[in-house]
């Protein structure tokens, strides 16, 4: 079983990807295979906010 990190590039913090709780509380799901080996992917999140799809707010 092996763990796999991704991570945004060029993100605000330094991702903890040595096997810490990393601070961006990442998602974790685990990934089948065909042979029935189970690895984990870590989903890291990107803290400024780039994964937010809010629409263009225009302020008066
Ligand atoms: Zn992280």
């Amino acid at each position: 079983m092996s763990t796999f990190h991704v991570e945004p590039i060029n993100d605000l913090i330094e991702h903890d990807t040595s096997g810490h709780p990393c601070v961006c509380g990442p998602t974790e799901r685990p990934e089948k295979h065909d042979d029935g080996t189970v690895d984990w992917i870590v989903v890291h999140n990107s803290l400024d906010g780039r994964e937010l799809n809010e629409p263009d707010r225009r302020e008066p």
